[in-house]
This record gives structure tokens, sequence and C-alpha cells, in this order.
């Protein structure tokens, strides 16, 4: 059986102060829960919400990892950096950095190897627009973009690696993927993890649903047989939806 995960995305939301009353306020509200809880949240926020977060179930992740150990790139942020933080997670390659920040498959595949390399648990989303998926092209964006972020990465670390599958019409729309439309989507997922690492790999690995997953869609979406968590944007804003969801999963 795979554990479920609940992520929190915070994007850019949340100052210190911020983070400091949210994650306050989610401690003692997802104590008891049966999935892995990690919140995701911005690079000036990473090491407070580690120092509130130690010695509790609540993991923290943060939202980038730059391919590069150090040097000439401005704006990005390393692998060193964020371990020293306190980050354990890394979401790679969400919608919102391929559509705003030009990230592309081979950039997601760098940043993949050197998240794998420094140790971190990587959450790596894929998904397809509202043209692609009217084009009939859900699966096969789906299968580029897996195939694309795992190159040259070994089964026995592409295991420990979470996907988030976010169908990038449902991000921050309030537009759900049915229940039935996500858990088909990921079992294909699941399927092309399979055809490139095997049943072993494919079995172990968790494949989240993202896409405006919320308190009152998160029942029917954890009872797929496929979906193995979600990853929250804006329901991840309120310790009161999140640690529904948290509690739910
Ligand atoms: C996300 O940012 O990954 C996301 C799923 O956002 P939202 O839940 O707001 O749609």
């Amino acid at each position: 059986m795979r554990k479920p995960i609940i992520a929190g995305n915070w994007k850019m939301n949340k100052t210190a102060a911020e983070c400091r009353t949210l994650i306050t306020e989610l401690i003692p509200k997802v104590k008891d829960a049966k999935c892995d809880v990690v919140v995701c949240v911005p690079f000036t926020d990473i090491a407070l919400a580690a120092e509130l977060a130690a010695g509790t179930n609540i993991k923290v992740g943060a939202q980038n990892i730059a391919w590069a150990e150090s040097g000439a790139f401005t704006g990005e942020i390393s692998a060193a950096m964020l371990r020293e933080a306190g980050a354990e997670y890394v979401i790679i390659g969400h919608s919102e950095r391929r559509q705003y920040f030009g990230e592309t498959d081979a950039t997601v595949n760098s940043r993949l190897v050197r998240a794998i390399e420094a140790g971190f648990k990587p959450i790596v989303c894929v998904g397809e627009t509202l043209d692609e998926r009217e084009g009939g092209k859900t699966e096969s964006v789906c299968k580029t973009q897996v195939v694309g972020a795992f190159k040259g990465i070994s089964a026995d670390a592409a295991k420990g690696v979470v996907i988030a599958y976010e169908p990038v019409w449902a991000i921050g729309t309030g537009k759900t993927a049915t229940d039935d439309q996500a858990n088909e989507t990921i079992g294909y997922i699941r399927s092309v993890v399979k055809e490139l690492y095997g049943a072993a790999v494919s079995d172990a690995m968790r494949i989240q649903y993202g896409g405006s997953m919320n308190p009152k869609n998160v029942e029917g979406l954890m009872a797929k047989p496929e979906i193995d968590g979600g990853l929250i944007g804006g329901a991840s804003l309120k310790s009161d939806d999140f640690s529904y969801i948290v509690n739910k999963a």
C-alpha cells in the first residue's frame, strides 16, 4: 500500500509573519494525520517553517531548485541553501514555472537530477492544458513530460519521486477534474512509469492529483485507487481547509 501524501503549495503567498501564524495553527490540527504532510513554502519562509515544524509530523518543502551547485545563476536557489534552511521536499516543474518562467522538460530533468543527487524528495508536476485535453492529447502530453523529466534517472531513484498530476485547466480555477478523469489519467501516468521502470517502481510510486482540490472534493478524489494524495494550492493557505483535506486523506 502506498502512503498518501498531501502537500501544500503556498506559491508566492505568506510573509514570514504569516507563515508563523499558519504553521502554528496547523500543527495541532494535523498531528494525527495518517498521510505524509508537507508544506512547500516561499524560500524566505523555509527556515522559519522548518524551525516551527521541527518535532512535528509536518515536513517542509521548496518550490524550485537549481540544477547547478552554485555560481552565476541570478534568482536561483541551490540544493545546499535549501538543505541548510531545512527543506526536505521540492516541487519541480509546476505548470506556473513552465508557463511564466520558461521551464521545459529539459530544465525539469536537470533540476530533478540535482534534487535526487542532493537527497531531496522531489514532487514533479505534469499535466495538460485545456486545449490539449480538448484536442485529445492528455495522454501524449503527460507521457512526454514524464519521459522527459525522468531521463537518465535510475529505477532506484525514481521510486522515491512523487509525481503530481495537475491538469493546468484545473489549477486555481475552481474547476476540478472529475474523480474518474483524475483517476484515469493518473492510472495512465502509472503505466508510463511501468514502461520506463517496471511494475515494482510503478506500484511503489506515489502519484498525487492537483487542481482545485478542496474540502468538498477531497473525499471523492481520495477514494479512487490510483490517487495517492494531493498537491494543494489555494486551499493550503487556510489551516482549516488544509487540515480538513489532510485528515480525510
Ligand atoms: C497547485 O498550485 O499546485 C494547485 C493545485 O493549485 P490550486 O489547488 O489552487 O488549484
